[in-house]
């Protein structure tokens, strides 16, 4: 008899503790499950109580927001896989990052998402990441192409992932600069960020060669975003300088 009570408030226990702990979960739309069953979106790690491997199951794209002043392609409409796993933003992010791809450019849906597929499958069989690395990626045709959206820590800026987005452009822009309606897009996009909680009003923006040991985003462009106002809103020294004198990262100035 004192087993039976013993048992039914050890098994009282057991569900009260999952469901607590499943409530992140639940409340953002997903279903815990083991994560060896099949999912037809993503999971999540983290979300999900602690008994057995269970991870949160997401059907599909979380981000609710939509822009009227760019064309954005979703995932599903250029093919993209799912991802591995997905990690969370704190939103709103005060540091955004431009960055362009280093391929050939794509000037319509069908070319770049072709490329997109490619870069995907580079960044997450050969890079070994869970997902294509960038926020959202830009096309010469104007239009811009979801990544990892408005909510997923991305993997384009190595120390920086988790608390800044990342804008690609599609191509290799070292000796000329995106057409107009490119440069246009990703402004466009940092507004409608702004506007829908994304992205704090007084973020920074930077090139990824201010904070990292590479070229990115080509001499050019890196050139052209230089003049945008947001860029290294601290008014400091421009910050490649910076790191070359003093060998601080941007961690010190900001
Ligand atoms: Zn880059």
């Amino acid at each position: 008899m004192k087993s039976i009570l013993l048992q039914s408030l050890f098994w009282m226990f057991v569900l009260d503790k999952i469901m607590g702990e499943d409530s992140g979960c639940l409340l953002r739309g997903g279903k815990c499950q083991k994560d060896t069953l099949y999912c037809s979106g993503y999971y999540v790690n983290g979300m999900c109580g602690s008994l057995g491997s269970r991870q949160c199951c997401f059907n599909s794209s979380t981000d609710p927001i939509s822009c009227s002043n760019v064309k954005i392609v979703s995932r599903s409409d250029w093919g993209a896989l799912p991802p591995k796993s997905v990690s969370y933003l704190k939103p709103p992010v005060g540091l955004a990052f431009i960055h362009h791809t280093e391929t050939r450019p794509c000037k319509g849906l069908e070319s770049c998402s072709k490329i997109l597929r490619e870069i995907q499958k580079y960044h997450m069989r050969d890079k070994g990441w869970t997902d294509i690395a960038y926020s959202f990626l830009v096309g010469e045709d104007g239009n811009a192409y979801e990544g990892r959206g408005w909510d997923r820590i991305g993997s384009h800026t190595k120390g920086y992932n988790d608390r800044s987005l990342g804008f690609a452009f599609i191509g290799n822009y070292f000796r000329h600069l995106p057409p107009a309606t490119g440069l246009s897009a990703v402004k466009n996009l940092i507004k409608c960020g702004i506007e829908n909680g994304k992205i704090t009003g007084d973020y920074c923006m930077y090139g990824h060669r201010d904070v990292g040991n590479t070229t990115c985003p080509g001499e050019a462009l890196y050139r052209e975003i230089r003049t945008w106002p947001h860029y290294n809103c601290t008014d400091w020294t421009p910050f490649y300088l910076n790191k070359a004198r003093t060998g601080k990262s941007i961690r010190y100035i900001i």
